[in-house]
């Protein structure tokens, strides 16, 4: 199981610009990186087209998701997690979140309003520590 992601102050701020440029609608993407034990390292917060463009949830573009999965694959890379933002709310997984989550089992990182917090599903909601590079 995952505890910790480390990530980019880089991409940190592409998430945030995100949220931004999308408000109301949630952004969402891929964090591509590798495992090293129960440590996600992400090498890049990929923007991914919410297809739903909704205020209350999101679908990674079908497409756009497996194109970055399949160059991902081809780098020798993963998808260590997943993120999407919450203009308007905080940083706390929704219930719609939270029944999504639990088919996948990579790391959920939430831009809120209120800053970001990352999470997993293990029988359970699980918060994950995240660490900024610089
Ligand atoms: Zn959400």
């Amino acid at each position: 199981m995952i505890d910790e992601i480390k990530i980019f102050n880089r991409d940190l701020n592409t998430i945030r610009s995100e949220l931004e440029a999308n408000k109301p609608y949630e952004a969402c993407g891929v964090l591509i990186g590798t495992l090293d034990g129960s440590t996600a390292i992400v090498e890049k917060a990929l923007p991914i087209t919410n297809s739903k463009r909704t205020r209350r949830s999101f679908e990674l573009d079908p497409k756009e998701h497996y194109d970055a999965w399949n160059e991902a694959e081809k780098n020798g890379k993963d998808i260590v997690g997943v993120y999407h933002t919450h203009p308007m709310s905080s940083a706390i997984p929704s219930q719609w979140d939270r029944e999504t989550m639990q088919n996948y089992a990579s790391v959920w990182l939430i831009a809120g309003a209120d800053g970001m917090q990352a999470y997993v599903w293990d029988n359970g909601l699980k918060p994950v520590k995240l660490t900024e590079y610089l």
